[in-house]
C-alpha cells in the first residue's frame, strides 16, 4: 500500500472528511482491520484565508510548497491538496516536489465523463467559479462545458463557504439559497452540478435536488484510495 500525503484542508472541516473518506475507502477495499497509510499536514486556515482575499497567490504558493516538501520528506508517495481553491497554485506546488500531486479536477472530470455529462454547473469559492484554472482544465482535458452562477449568486455561495461551512455552521436558509442557485443552473442546461468546494457537501446533498451532484472531496479521496492500492 502506498502512503497518501494530505495537505489540508484548508479548513479542518474538509481535512477531517478526507481522512474519514480515505480510511473508509481502504477499509471497504481490503476489509478487516485495514486502514490507510497517511501523512497529513494540516494548516492554520485563518492567515491563508486572509492571503486569499488579498490575492497573494505567490506567497501562498511558497507556503504550500514548503508544506508539500514536508509531506514528501515524511514519506508520502503522492499528495492531495484537500481544497479546490488552492489548485489555483497547483503547478507551482507540483514543481516544488519530486512526487506527484493528484489534481482535484481530474477524478471529477473522469467521473463526469464516465457518466456522460457534457455541460455542468460549478459551485465553489469566488476564485474557483470566476478564475479560469478549474473550468479550463475540465474543458481542455475532458471536453466538459462548465457554467457558473451570476455574480450575485456567486457572492452568496462564497460567503456561506467562508462564514458558515468552514467554521462548521449549517443553516437551513443557506441550504435553501444553494438549492435555488442549483435549480437556476439546471434551468440553464446543466446536466449535473460539481460541488467544487470541499465543504459544500456539509450543506447540500442529492436528497435536496433532482440533479446529480458531484462531490469533489469524495471523488478526490476516492482517487487517493485507488492510487494507494495500485
Ligand atoms: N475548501 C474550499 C475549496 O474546496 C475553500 C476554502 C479553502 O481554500 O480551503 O475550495
Amino acid at each position: 500500500m502506498k502512503t497518501i500525503g494530505l495537505l489540508g484542508g484548508m479548513s479542518w472541516e474538509s481535512t477531517s472528511n478526507y481522512y474519514k473518506y480515505i480510511n473508509q475507502g481502504v477499509k471497504d477495499a481490503l476489509g478487516g482491520l485495514h486502514s490507510a497509510k497517511i501523512v497529513m499536514k494540516s494548516v492554520d486556515f485563518a492567515p491563508i484565508a486572509e492571503l486569499q482575499q488579498a490575492n497573494e497567490w505567490s506567497t501562498m504558493a511558497n507556503m504550500l510548497t514548503q508544506d508539500a516538501q514536508d509531506i514528501e520528506r515524511a514519506g508520502a508517495d503522492f499528495i492531495l491538496i484537500c481544497t479546490n481553491t488552492m489548485h489555483l497554485i497547483f503547478e507551482e506546488v507540483q514543481a516544488g516536489v519530486g512526487i506527484p500531486l493528484i489534481h482535484i479536477a481530474d477524478p471529477t472530470g473522469e467521473q463526469l465523463k464516465r457518466d456522460g455529462k457534457r455541460k455542468v454547473g460549478l459551485l465553489g469559492t469566488q476564485f474557483t467559479m470566476s478564475e479560469s484554472f478549474y473550468k479550463d482544465r475540465l474543458k481542455n482535458k475532458f471536453d466538459i462545458e462548465v457554467i457558473v452562477p451570476d455574480e450575485e449568486d456567486q457572492n452568496v455561495i462564497h460567503d456561506v463557504i467562508y462564514n458558515e461551512l468552514c467554521v462548521g455552521i449549517i443553516q437551513p436558509e443557506s441550504k435553501q439559497a444553494y438549492v435555488e442557485i442549483i435549480a437556476k443552473l439546471q434551468a440553464q442546461g446543466a446536466e449535473a452540478v460539481i460541488l467544487g468546494c470541499t465543504e459544500i457537501a456539509l450543506l447540500v446533498n442529492e436528497n435536496d435536488t433532482d440533479i446529480p451532484l458531484f462531490d469533489t472531496a469524495i471523488l478526490h479521496a476516492g482517487s487517493a484510495v485507488s492510487a494507494s492500492l495500485t
